[in-house]
């Protein structure tokens, strides 16, 4: 049975300006945050609430918006989760519930009845919804395993910034109940419970809507620019648009005779147009063949590493890459140096469409509202087999197989002109 905690957080004292008490009641569309999250969830068991005695004010807030069905959990300070966690062990029979654990600050809408599903299925103690985020130096990150569990965790403070994952903790997570049992203290860190039980907390990706506003420029930033519909737009079960790029030859140029190209030799614009995309409601997904791995010219432990420095590199400048996909395959047998567990007929080699059918599983995407840009017959061919508009980047000529008002000199002028249009 699934139950949701709110944890009350503390005081908003950075948000002086805008507001005096429990960050919780925040005003966002007209409603507080509180009776925002309150809502989104519905088909839930029981919903706690855990405040500290100071937080009179919500309590005073729940009985004037007349809201019930909150079980109040109160402890005697402000803790850490995990000591919040500590206090769900007043449930009755909690070893046997699970627990669905929402920081109160958060300005959300997920589908988490996909999440519980996952939960359910890699059989986790616990499990954290991560996102891709372009502010990692205050926040905490992991790496996942292809099982979904985590790999790695990396908590702040960070000291070397270029060595993390980009994938942050975005303040949601489940939890079985049975894992509270070894929770003797209230002081317990959250994160000391995860490095303790990390062979059993899994990591769930995902591209929805959850966002902190907790700082004074972020609430400005809510209240300005967002719309309701625009957090709600982003909840997994809206398919979402997605522009798919080719990398080499697109966003930097390209090594001929399939040599391994260096990605951060950026095309001219490449880094503002990325920008551009992330400002806008699209996703971003890399696909790009890699046969240098299997020709040797590579080592894939060595492209993977290459492609993290390059996502990291990239959320430092503010931009988000949702997902990078490679293929390291190549078909043909018989040259020199070749590395033959990668010489096979793969089905995710362009222009075949495994790794485009990965990415529309993994979120959910809008085929006929998005775009691939690439820059060869191999692109342009892989975006009629997966049935998605296709623009091209030509090298020194436009190419007689494709209408020559979808072919741009550079992905910059591309962009612009898309978003133009
Ligand atoms: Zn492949």
């Amino acid at each position: 049975m699934l139950n949701l905690v709110i944890l009350g957080g503390g005081k908003g004292k950075r948000l002086k300006k805008y507001f005096t008490g429990s960050k919780i009641l925040l005003k966002v569309f007209n409603k507080s945050l509180l009776e925002l999250n309150f809502n989104i969830f519905k088909k839930i068991n029981k919903k706690y609430l855990i405040i500290n005695k100071s937080q009179i004010d919500i309590i005073d807030y729940l009985k004037k918006k007349n809201i019930s069905g909150l079980n109040i959990l109160e402890e005697d300070r402000r803790l850490d989760t995990g000591g919040c966690l500590y206090h769900l062990k007043k449930i009755k029979n909690y070893k046997k519930k699970v627990f669905l654990i929402i920081y109160g600050d958060l300005l959300i809408d997920i589908d988490y009845q996909r999440f519980y599903k996952f939960f359910k299925k890699t059989n986790s103690k616990i499990s954290l919804i991560v996102h891709p985020n372009d502010h990692i130096q205050d926040s905490d990150t992991l790496e996942v395993k292809d099982n979904g569990f985590v790999d790695k965790f990396f908590f702040k403070p960070h000291k070397n910034l270029n060595k993390i994952s980009t994938l942050a903790l975005s303040g949601v997570c489940l939890i079985k109940g049975s894992i509270l049992s070894n929770i003797k203290k209230k002081k317990l860190k959250f994160k000391s419970i995860l490095k303790k039980n990390k062979k059993y907390v899994s990591a769930y990706e995902t591209r929805e809507f959850i966002k902190d506003i907790g700082t004074p420029k972020r609430v400005e930033w809510a209240r300005k620019f967002l719309l309701r519909r625009d957090v709600s737009k982003k909840n997994f079960k809206n398919p979402i648009k997605t522009i798919f790029l080719d990398r080499d030859g697109v966003l930097n140029k390209e090594k001929k005779d399939e040599k391994v190209s260096d990605p951060f030799n950026f095309t001219k614009g490449a880094l503002r147009s990325l920008k551009e995309i992330n400002k806008r409601n699209y996703i971003i997904v890399i696909i790009t063949n890699q046969p240098g791995v299997a020709k040797g010219y590579i080592s894939e432990e060595k492209l993977k590493k290459l492609n993290k420095n390059y996502i990291n590199f990239l959320s430092r400048k503010k931009i988000i890459i949702h997902s990078l996909f490679y293929c390291p395959h190549h078909p043909e047998k018989g040259f020199k140096g070749e590395i033959k567990k990668y010489k096979i007929r793969c089905n995710c080699r362009k222009p075949r469409v495994g790794l485009f059918k990965k990415a529309i599983k993994k979120y959910n995407i809008d085929l006929s509202n998005s775009i691939f840009i690439g820059n060869s017959k191999t692109d342009y061919e892989a975006s009629k087999n997966i049935k998605v508009n296709y623009l091209h980047i030509f090298g020194n000529s436009k190419v007689s197989y494709i209408d020559k008002k979808f072919q741009f000199s550079s992905f910059n002028i591309a962009i612009k002109s898309y978003f133009k249009n």
